[in-house]
């Protein structure tokens, strides 16, 4: 009777840990996720990106204020084709590591605050560096004008070199 008695609490013991270790398991997730303000947003495509990201429009395009505000999360290695912006681009960074490059020049590290300005048709790239999750927001201003014209993708020997 006694054994019985010491095998229910050792069971109840084992149950109590299960769940205590799920529970920070959970707690750990949240707090991963905590600094991220914005819904993740849907799938980047794939024809103009090399590994994963994701975008969130938060400002629509439309003809009073012709802008258009992004929310972008790349996955570690993920990044946009070379592309340019008829009327230029603000990226303003909020977490993680993250690279951007214009042609001819080195490539730069971003970190969370971070801002960069993009003048119009200069060819470049944007992305995670290798180890890190990277966001930014990407105001794309003067709609009008186009927003954006994808090239060719950003090759390996491209992103790795530094
Ligand atoms: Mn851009």
């Amino acid at each position: 009777m006694k054994n019985i008695g010491l095998k229910i609490v050792a069971i109840m013991v084992a149950i109590l840990f299960h769940y205590s270790i799920n529970a920070q398991a959970m707690n750990t997730n949240a707090a991963q996720n905590s600094t991220s303000i914005f819904p993740q947003g849907n799938k980047a495509p794939a024809e103009y990106f090399t590994g994963t990201a994701w975008v969130q429009t938060l400002l629509p395009n439309d003809d009073t204020l012709t802008t258009v505000i992004s929310n972008v999360v790349f996955e570690p290695g993920a990044r946009n084709n070379w592309h340019k912006h008829p009327a230029g681009q603000i990226l303003i960074c909020t977490e993680g590591i993250g690279y951007f490059q214009e042609r001819s020049k080195p490539i730069q590290t971003l970190h969370p605050g971070d801002v960069v300005k993009i003048l119009p048709d200069v060819e470049h790239w944007h992305g995670a560096s290798p180890n890190s999750r990277f966001t930014h927001i990407a105001v794309n201003v003067n709609t009008e004008r186009g927003i954006v014209q994808w090239l060719q993708p950003v090759s390996d020997a491209e992103y790795n070199k530094q």
